[in-house]
């Protein structure tokens, strides 16, 4: 089959567009036709190489995947050849104390698919394989495009402001990288649960997006001082829930936009893992500071509900032939994206 392998860590150029051999199903697991793949930021991670984590080579990226089951392991009960099915990308062995608590992403082996599995396991080819457990019905009124650029962000964001952050009614939500993968689904669930979201953004057609997905207020980070307006939106009051994954060039302006008594959420650092913190905020001002790292299957069939009902709607910014998966990280990485980028293997 075609896939995308790079052999050593690098620019885009380490992608290759060549031929792997086609997964085989394990008893426990299936095989997936792959009819689209999404880009993720962990895809531009392992390319690159991350210090203190092993990323096995050669490497096929990808951990988001929609397509057709076309084989599945002697083991396995709840899916069939033929089911349309999307993935949940957190691997974990289902029978340690973490994982029978519904804890999977604290299981000693857990492990994101795509990204620290391999080698040669990820989205990003013609088919691929998961265990049958990491599967859930694609829902029906999506197409594979729409709903390969789901799971992954979708869980991350339902699990960093629901159930780690506890948003609610009226909450005043300061939103980084608003137009972006998470971004375009952390607009919607706040949207979702009546709360009100501060989108931030760097180019005015990603804030005119926010805004059609239910961002009140819109600031373009070039542009605008973040701590005044946000100072300003709230009364004074500033944000009750910051969502962070932008890091170090964000974070003092993110701690400065904060409430007292008010939570930042974290889950990523684009541009840097150092920050300062001055630890007599946390107790004076009484804030919360909470890290979050995707989500349980769980977390993402209660997400995926409102995907079925429309109320969470995928931002498809481009669809690109698996050949361009470099053109697409080169997107990603230069912030020149609105929403998610789907990828289509040939003749998906
Ligand atoms: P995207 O590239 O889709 O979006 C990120 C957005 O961040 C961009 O659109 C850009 O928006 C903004 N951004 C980039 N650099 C800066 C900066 N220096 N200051 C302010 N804003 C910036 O990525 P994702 O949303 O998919 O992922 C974001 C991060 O979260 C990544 O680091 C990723 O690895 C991490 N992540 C972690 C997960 C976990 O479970 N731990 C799961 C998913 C993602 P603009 O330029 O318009 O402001």
């Amino acid at each position: 089959m075609k896939a995308i392998v790079f052999e050593q860590h690098g620019g885009c150029e380490v992608l290759k567009y060549r031929d792997t051999p086609r997964p085989k199903a394990g008893p426990n697991d299936v095989v997936i036709k792959v009819k689209a793949s999404a880009c993720n930021f962990n895809d531009i991670w392992a390319r690159r190489g991350l210090p203190g984590m092993k990323i096995l080579l050669p490497h096929i990226s990808g951990s988001d995947a929609a397509g057709t089951v076309v084989e599945t392991g002697s083991e396995v009960r709840n899916v069939k050849v033929g089911d349309e099915v999307v993935v949940h990308c957190g691997i974990s062995c289902r029978q340690c104390y973490y994982c029978t608590r519904g804890e999977e992403y604290f299981c000693p082996d857990f492990k994101i698919w795509g990204f620290q599995t391999g080698p040669l396991d990820g989205a990003h080819g013609e088919y691929c394989k998961v265990p049958a457990v990491n599967t859930l019905p694609k829902p029906p009124n999506l197409s594979f495009e729409e709903a390969a650029t789901i799971p992954l962000v979708l869980v991350t964001v339902w699990r960093m402001l629901v159930s780690r952050a506890k948003i609610q009614a009226g909450d005043f939500v300061l939103i980084w990288g608003a137009a972006g993968g998470l971004g375009v689904m952390a607009i919607q669930i706040a949207k979702l649960f009546n709360a009100r979201a501060i989108a931030v953004a760097s180019a005015d057609d990603k804030l005119e997006l926010c805004k059609t997905l239910g961002a009140e207020f819109v600031l373009h980070r070039k542009k605008h001082d973040i701590f005044q307006e946000v100072r300003k939106i709230t009364d004074g009051r500033r944000a009750d829930i910051v969502f962070e994954h932008t890091g170090a060039e964000t974070w003092p302006i993110s701690m400065q936009c904060l409430k007292w008594g008010g939570t930042i959420v974290t889950c990523g650092a684009t541009s840097g893992f150092d920050a300062h913190l001055d630890i007599r905020l946390l107790w004076n001002k009484q804030q919360n500071y909470l890290g979050s790292h995707l989500g349980n299957k769980g977390e993402l069939i209660d997400a995926m509900r409102f995907v079925e009902s429309g109320h969470i709607k995928p931002v498809v910014g481009q669809v690109l032939a698996l050949k361009d998966l470099g053109k697409a990280q080169d997107l990603m990485e230069t912030s020149t994206i609105a929403g998610k980028i789907a990828i289509v293997p040939p003749a998906a």
